[in-house]
């Protein structure tokens, strides 16, 4: 027999247990032992109905509440406070019972949710592990390389002494380059780095980047140049050294991978609400199906030209960081043997 509420089993309870009685006194009347009286029996009945009534709601009461306890202790983990006690009503309706059961619902779906999110993180934790041995792996085995040569005797030996020194130190920068990169990134992911933004010309910005890599450009007989559209006056919301590091890095990605004699060009586009930046050069390009996972950590498509060029693998994952963070959007448009474009939003001010 099912009962959707606990009250509902108390008054059938006391009903069977008073029918009994009421069975009793009327045996004992049939049987003469005493004497039947129709008054004494409505009396009874009401007063012994009552009785078992508020006595079984009592026990059930006490022991409901014990067990909502024990439950609420397990699911919430810690002490009620006075306040939470008396809000959460221990009365006998069935609504109490279907809210612990929601209650416990909601908890074991929480700790499932909890469960699958601490075994991504551990996941993540140990690629991430992985990844930054296997990165400074290299850089540190080249210099083990040298410095071994030239304790051997190269150091004497003055056409290669200078260079295996110069190798050395480049592979050392290469590796303090990816140990900054890994502190940004842990910085952004751990939320440490606050924002500090400000209203600045998106224009100037862009002209101070394209100043700052001009030589890198000229090396490679690159041309930078802005859109026709892009202009000054173009007044954005947001961190201006942030946005600054994330023109540079696509600024100097595309140089990175551009080809001999190629072209960067920058554009500022006005959207509604916000100006799109777009980078957009006509380099060696990325194959589509490296597109998706191009912002990930550690993430390159071509390694041994990566290390050629001396990136970290990092660059792309901490521009979507910031771009995120400014809650605004990066994205990659690219074919490979044409070139590549990046764009990304930025608020207008
Ligand atoms: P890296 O330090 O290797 O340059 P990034 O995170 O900046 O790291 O870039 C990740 C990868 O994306 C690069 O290794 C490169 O293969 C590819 N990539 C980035 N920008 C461009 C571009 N403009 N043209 C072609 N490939 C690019």
């Amino acid at each position: 027999m099912k009962f959707s509420s606990p009250i509902r089993l108390v008054l059938y309870m006391s009903v069977v247990i008073l029918f009994f009685i009421t069975g009793a006194y009327l045996v004992l009347s049939f049987a003469k032992v005493t004497e039947f009286n129709w008054k004494f029996l409505a009396w009874f009945s009401v007063i012994d109905f009552a009785f078992i009534f508020f006595f079984l709601r009592g026990v059930i009461r006490n022991y409901l509440i014990d067990k909502i306890k024990l439950i609420y202790k397990t699911i919430h983990n810690l002490k009620l406070t006075k306040e939470e006690k008396r809000n959460k009503k221990f009365d006998m309706s069935a609504e109490v019972i279907s809210n612990v059961e929601q209650e416990v619902k909601d908890w074991a779906e929480s700790k499932r949710s909890e469960i699958e999110q601490l075994r991504k993180l551990e996941a993540y934790r140990r690629e991430f592990l992985e990844n930054v041995s296997h990165e400074l792996r290299t850089p540190l085995f080249n210099i083990q390389g040298y410095v071994s040569a030239l304790n051997a005797g190269a150091i004497d030996d003055p056409t290669i002494n200078k260079s295996y020194l110069e190798k050395t130190e480049a592979n050392i920068d290469r590796m303090i380059e990816m140990i900054e990169d890994l502190e940004v990134i842990s910085r952004l992911e751990s939320g440490e780095m606050q924002l500090d933004e400000s209203h600045f010309d998106l224009y100037s910005l862009c002209k101070e980047v394209y100043h700052h890599l001009e030589d890198n450009a000229k090396e490679k007989n690159i041309t930078l140049k802005f859109g026709a559209e892009t202009n000054i006056g173009l007044f954005v919301y947001a961190d201006r050294e942030k946005i600054r590091q994330v023109l540079v890095n696509l600024v100097n990605n595309s140089i990175k991978y551009g080809i001999d004699n190629g072209r960067t060009k920058i554009s500022i586009y006005d959207m509604v609400e916000n100006f799109l930046v777009e980078i957009s050069d006509n380099g060696i390009g990325i194959e589509e199906r490296h597109l998706p996972r191009l912002f990930e950590r550690f993430y390159r498509v071509d390694r041994s030209r990566t290390r050629t060029e001396g990136g970290t693998g990092l660059g792309l994952a901490i521009v979507k960081h910031i771009v995120e963070a400014h809650g605004q959007t990066i994205n990659v448009r690219s074919t490979q043997g044409l070139g590549s474009t990046f764009s990304f939003t930025v608020k207008k001010a």
